[in-house]
């Protein structure tokens, strides 16, 4: 079971290199990355795209490493020319790793992963690019070694439908040479334990079995559907969320539709409106729980989420659960964003799920 895991997972993060997997919440894989691949007193890149971003850089910090984080409109995907800058001025060329969140789940912006990591590849630039796919993967369209990504790091709550408990880390060539001269301490994580044990099926501690169980179902899951129609299915939910949030007369975070997450829509309160007032009359009266704003979003937005085992009839019971919250919180809305989902499912191109 070991090994078909190990190998299906390649198929999930698009690589022909290895996977790891580690009994830890992605917070783990974001350490693992971190520690395999650097040395004390390394510069690392981080913009602030939102709270995941900023706890990512966090965990750099506390490994001693010159974090530079720099301010970002977070309602915009990161792009390759802000990436490309801050490498330029960086004149003792001492950052070795950007870091980047392709999905960030507190603000519901993708960013083009892709288009940073063909102007890190065109610039011939060394840094490493290291990845969050922990709310993409699954969800959105991640391609782990065409993008020319280093690490990607992902999690098994989030796309994977599993309950939290195991994390993954996907490597490139470049990342495996880098690990092996890195210099930062670890052990629990460290990358030359797996590769061994794994390559016999085994890992260098006690993986978490049960889960593996349920990895094996999820994959199979994907499978089943076909990964496209899996990204399809997404977009789609995602679409009618957002058609929901404008007929409503509310605005998404994001501030491009073509940077909106597939994975969840963030939904904005209009001034004086505290969205974890709309949360909570939610969770009450209809015993559906919406995400909060995380971090300087608390308060003024919630989050919809749509990933995972999770199709059309859920989208819109969960967008009837929260156009009657907003009237019953007093929100003034138009009482037309469940019939405008409803439409955009049914319009063109859009009716397959239903048909079948
Ligand atoms: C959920 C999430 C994490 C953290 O995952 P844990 O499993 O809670 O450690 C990190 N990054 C992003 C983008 C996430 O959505």
């Amino acid at each position: 079971m070991a090994h078909r895991l190990l190998e299906e997972m390649k198929l999930v993060f698009r690589t022909e290199h290895p996977v790891l997997i580690y009994p830890s919440s992605a917070t783990g894989a974001w350490e693992a990355a971190i520690t395999n691949l650097l040395s004390p007193g390394d510069g690392v890149l981080v913009f602030n795209q939102g709270f995941f971003s900023e706890r990512w850089a966090e965990v750099a910090e506390r490994f001693g490493l010159q974090v530079q984080l720099k301010p970002w409109d977070s309602r915009r995907g990161l792009t390759a020319d802000a990436v490309m800058e801050a490498l330029h001025s960086d004149q003792g060329h001492n950052v070795k790793a950007v870091l980047v969140v392709h999905n960030e789940t507190s603000t519901g912006v993708t960013s083009d992963i892709a288009a940073i990591g063909d102007a890190l590849r065109a610039s011939k630039n060394s840094t490493l690019l290291m990845v969050d796919a922990v709310s993409s993967l699954g969800a959105t369209d991640f391609r782990h070694d065409e993008w020319g990504v280093n690490v990607t790091v992902t999690g098994s709550q989030k796309g994977l439908m599993l309950p939290p408990g195991l994390s993954f880390v996907a490597l490139s060539p470049k990342a495996l040479t880098a690990s092996e001269s890195a210099e930062l301490p670890n052990s629990y994580w460290r990358w030359q334990d797996h590769l061994e044990f794994n390559e016999k099926g085994f890992f260098p501690y006690t993986p978490a079995t049960n889960l593996f169980f349920g990895l094996d179902e999820a994959l199979s899951m994907l499978r089943e559907e076909g990964f496209p129609e899996v990204l399809e299915r997404h977009a789609r939910l995602a679409g009618a969320a957002r058609a929901a949030v404008s007929a409503w007369g509310l605005e998404s975070y994001p501030l491009d539709p073509a940077e909106s997450s597939d994975a969840l829509t963030t939904v904005m309160m209009p001034d004086g409106v505290d969205a974890d007032e709309v949360r909570r009359i939610v969770l009450e009266r209809f015993d559906m729980s919406l995400g909060t704003g995380l971090g300087m979003l608390k308060g003024r937005i919630f989050r919809i989420g749509h990933l995972g085992d999770f199709n059309t009839l859920s989208l819109m019971g969960t967008l009837a659960g929260v156009e009657m919250g907003l009237v019953s919180a007093g929100v003034p809305v138009n009482t037309e964003g469940v019939s405008a989902a409803m439409a955009f499912l049914l319009s063109e191109n859009k009716v397959d799920e239903l048909e079948s």
